[in-house]
């Protein structure tokens, strides 16, 4: 964990709602409209890539655990967040969702 990296600092001061030895999840910190709206996020620090399969895997199989309904896992394409991998764990329910997040490419998982 590095200091000046809004990753590593959420991860000290935001509530863990699930954690492993190489992830956390922690509360997005916008929900837009969702009623789950998580960050998925790499416990290493390591840089941001949109297209890591492996990491976006693991990012599903977690969701699995995380909702009971249908989910989606977006990519980060559009991360702002360049310095540390992430990714944005969600509901389905688009309702309040900017137009432009919706076009991320993205993991769609249906229960
Ligand atoms: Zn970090």
């Amino acid at each position: 964990m590095k200091n000046n990296c809004p990753i590593c600092d959420a991860f000290s001061k935001e509530k863990i709602i699930y954690e492993t030895r190489d992830f956390f999840v922690i509360n997005a910190k916008t929900k837009k409209g969702h009623k789950q709206r998580y960050m998925f996020c790499s416990m290493q620090h390591v840089p941001h890539n949109p297209f890591d399969y492996q990491r976006l895997l693991i990012a599903v199989q977690t969701g699995l655990h995380l909702f009971k309904t249908d989910f989606v896992v977006f990519n980060g394409i559009y991360a702002s967040i360049k310095q540390h991998w992430h990714v944005i764990l969600s509901d389905r329910f688009f309702q309040d969702e900017v137009v432009d997040i919706t076009k991320e490419p993205r993991i769609e998982v249906f229960r």
